[in-house]
């Protein structure tokens, strides 16, 4: 849902905005022209992310 007015973090163009969650409790908005550019972006980031905290994980314990 396009529901915030703002700077979109992918073209830097005002628009309406979709907030985009990260694993780490970070977030960013995208326009509706760059949901597919982030949903990627922040899939792939959250992959890596979790994968990084398996690795500490098995490595601690
Ligand atoms: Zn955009």
């Amino acid at each position: 849902m396009y529901i915030y007015e703002g700077i979109c973090d992918w073209c830097k163009k005002l628009a309406m905005l979709k907030k985009h969650d990260y694993i780490d409790g970070k977030s960013h908005f995208s326009c509706h022209e760059c949901n597919t550019l982030a949903t990627l972006d922040v899939r792939q980031f959250n992959l890596a992310e979790t994968k990084s905290q398996n690795e500490k994980y098995f490595k601690n314990n």
